[in-house]
Parts: C-alpha cells; sequence; structure tokens
C-alpha cells in the first residue's frame, strides 16, 4: 500500500465543484480585492469563533498577519524597540521573524515534552522588567493555554499574542467556564494563517488578524492597506497585505465545512492512538477538557532516519515539523544565548504521520507497520 504524507488533490476534490463556479464567477466580475468575498469570509471567521462583527481582517498570509499585529501595538505604544517578548523556542521560525524585524527581543522558552507547547512554569520565570509581551503559539493544533499563569501574566501589563496559524476550530479549557473558547480569542490578538496545508487552506497565500480590541483591529485594517483609513488619506506608513477576493471566498466555503474537517483529523488521531502499541513510539497527547485540531501528528522516535526509511520502504511518506529549531538556523547565529536542550532533543526525534487525507485502512496500515518496526544496529 501506499500512503502519501498529504494529498492535496484529496483533501480539495469536495469542494472543487463550488471553488470553480465563484472563481469564474469572480473572474468575470473584475471586482478582485477588497470584495463582497472577503467581508463574506471575514463573517464566516467571526461567526465560527464567536466573535463580534468587524472583529477579524483578512490578509495576505500568517506571517504578514503577525507582523501587522506587532506593528500596530508600536503605533498604539504598547510596545516599542528592545521589549522582550516571549516565545516558544520549537516553534516555526514565522513565529519569531516579525519581532526581529521590529527590533524587539525574542525570548526563546523550553517547551513541555507532552503536549510540545510552551512551558508556562518557565514563561513565567523567563519574564523580567522588560518582558512586555508573550507569544504563544499552538502548535500542532493543540491549544496552549494555561488559564491561571495566563491571567497573572495578563495582570503584569504583559500582552498575549495567539500564533494560531495551525489550531483553527481548536479550543483551550478554561477554568470555572463550560463552554470551551476558541484558540485566536484568548489573547488580546491573534494571527492565522491559510496556507495551502493548513486545516483550512487557500490555495495560495492567505491569513487573518482577530482581535476584540477595536483599536488593534482598526490600525492593522489600515496598516494592511498602505496605512489608509479612507481611500487617499494615509494615517500611517503602512503594506500592502490584502486578501484576494478568489482566495478569501474559497476560504469562505471551506470555513463551511470546519466543523467535519476537525472532526475528521480528531478521528485519524484517535485511531492512530489506539493503534500504535509499539512502546519504542512516544505517541502525542490526547488533552482531556480541550479540542485539538490536529494540524499535525507528531510522534517521537530514536533513530529517527532509520525509522523514517522503514516507513519509506513500505510506502509510507513522513515528514518532520521542525528539525532545525529556529535558535540553530544561520540567520540567528549568535542571537541566542540561552541554552535549549529540550528544543533540540524534540527536534532530533519528531516525526509527523500521514493524517490530513489518509483513510481509516491507510492510518490502520500505518501502525501496523509502525508497531513492526524495531532499529537495526
Ligand atoms: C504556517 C505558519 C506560519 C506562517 O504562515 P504563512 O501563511 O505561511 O505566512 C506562522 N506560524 C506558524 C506556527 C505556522 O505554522
Amino acid at each position: 500500500m501506499r500512503v502519501d504524507f498529504l494529498s492535496m488533490e484529496r483533501i480539495n476534490a469536495p469542494f472543487m465543484p463550488q471553488i470553480e463556479e465563484t472563481i469564474t464567477k469572480i473572474a468575470k466580475s473584475g471586482r478582485y480585492l477588497l470584495g463582497p468575498y472577503t467581508k463574506l469570509f471575514e463573517d464566516s471567521i467571526c461567526q465560527a469563533h464567536q466573535m463580534p462583527p468587524g472583529s477579524v481582517v483578512a490578509t495576505s498570509n500568517g506571517l504578514d498577519s503577525l507582523r501587522l499585529i506587532f506593528k500596530a501595538l508600536i503605533i498604539l505604544g504598547k510596545l516599542s524597540k528592545g521589549d522582550e517578548v516571549i516565545v516558544p523556542a520549537n516553534t516555526y521560525i514565522a513565529s519569531i521573524l516579525p519581532l526581529s524585524e521590529m527590533g524587539l527581543i525574542p525570548v526563546p522558552v523550553e517547551p513541555d515534552t507532552t503536549t510540545f507547547n510552551i512551558d508556562w512554569h518557565k514563561a513565567l520565570q523567563a519574564i523580567t522588567p522588560r518582558t512586555k509581551a508573550m507569544l504563544i503559539v499552538h502548535l500542532y493544533g493543540t491549544p496552549c493555554w494555561d488559564h491561571l499563569i495566563a491571567q497573572s501574566i495578563i495582570n503584569k501589563n504583559i500582552l498575549i499574542i495567539e500564533d494560531n496559524a495551525q489550531a483553527i476550530g481548536a479550543r483551550a479549557s478554561h477554568n470555572g467556564i463550560n463552554q470551551l473558547p476558541h484558540t485566536g480569542t484568548l489573547g488580546h490578538a491573534a494571527a492565522f494563517s491559510f496556507y495551502p496545508t493548513k486545516n483550512i487552506g487557500a490555495f495560495g497565500d492567505a491569513g487573518l488578524v482577530m482581535s476584540h480590541i477595536p483599536e488593534i483591529t482598526s490600525t492593522v485594517k489600515a496598516l494592511a492597506n498602505y496605512g489608509s483609513d479612507t481611500r487617499y488619506h494615509n494615517i500611517f506608513k503602512g503594506y500592502n497585505c490584502r486578501i484576494d477576493e478568489i482566495q478569501a471566498a474559497i476560504l469562505h466555503i471551506k470555513m463551511q465545512q470546519l466543523h467535519s474537517i476537525t472532526f475528521q483529523r480528531t478521528h485519524a488521531a484517535n485511531l492512530y492512538n489506539n493503534a500504535i502499541s509499539n512502546p519504542l513510539i512516544i505517541k502525542p497527547a490526547i488533552m482531556p477538557n480541550m479540542q485539538q485540531v490536529w494540524h499535525q501528528y507528531v510522534i517521537r522516535v530514536q533513530n529517527r532516519d532509520q525509522f523514517r526509511s522503514y516507513l519509506a520502504q513500505h510506502g509510507i511518506t513522513t515528514d518532520i515539523h521542525y528539525a532545525c529549531p529556529p535558535h540553530l538556523q544561520p540567520c540567528y547565529k549568535g542571537e541566542f544565548t540561552t541554552p535549549l536542550p529540550i528544543t533540540e532533543h524534540i527536534a532530533n526525534q519528531v516525526v509527523s504521520l500521514p493524517i490530513a487525507s489518509a483513510t481509516d485502512q491507510e492510518i490502520l496500515y500505518t501502525a501496523s507497520i509502525i508497531n513492526q518496526w524495531s532499529p537495526t544496529s
């Protein structure tokens, strides 16, 4: 049997008739930017997150969304050059790039090895008088949230920004509240990505900023459109970070199926967790009291290269998220001085298994091949 890590064709197939029809309509309409589909998409996101209309701005991509948030916070006087921002050490580099760009100091903190998310106790210890913000990343679709510690951090006047690129539809546990709040609504502002392979993926690049603070969304909205609040009136030196109408329309169509997309991934993760029994494999934690959305299903294994070639010999392709953490990338050489042994240890062991487009049969086959694995020395 052949199991592809990801088949975009399979993921997009159910949506194709509606998407093709809509693309043709937009192409003929002549309205390609800032039109009705951007509005429809933004409204569908607000509705899915129980946020009031106007609390989101659709953008060009996830990285730009983070740049817009941090730029807006600087313009609004909430952050300034030289401020420290706590970040997870094991995130994708796009989380950290906007900080460096704007002269903010990323302070990397090690992950909890069960959740792969930032260790909240270590984050508390990393706070200094110069800490002005914390960037949390809901890595692999697992909510990164400790309600009590987050509250105490917010009480210290530290902003919490969410990188929700991998976790659309996830819900975090919130002490004392039965209805779990969505990731993206937990902190002061959140960035989303709709890169094609994300749980909701565009046919190209797209992103979004969400915030319940109107001055953040209005500043982001202006910044994303050359810094103009009304046409040809520029209040900021802005950027062009708009979303295309075609991408917005595709995402609006896919948003109608957010629940079934999350359900399918959760079903696949449960299948893997029940079927994998090889003691050499550390399976990802299924967290009680929260809704994970399984952007990736990430196991840990020693002898990773051997394990991956063994799977490849059996027709199964896998991926690694991420083999090289930001502090070891050439562009950050010499910038991070704190040792990050847990991050480096995890980076050498993680393997992402096929989940997004795999059938039950393919998942059970993959699990049975994994169960027969042992390293040869
Ligand atoms: C995908 C991703 C980004 C960047 O999003 P783009 O749309 O590709 O710019 C940022 N952070 C995380 C955690 C991501 O997974």
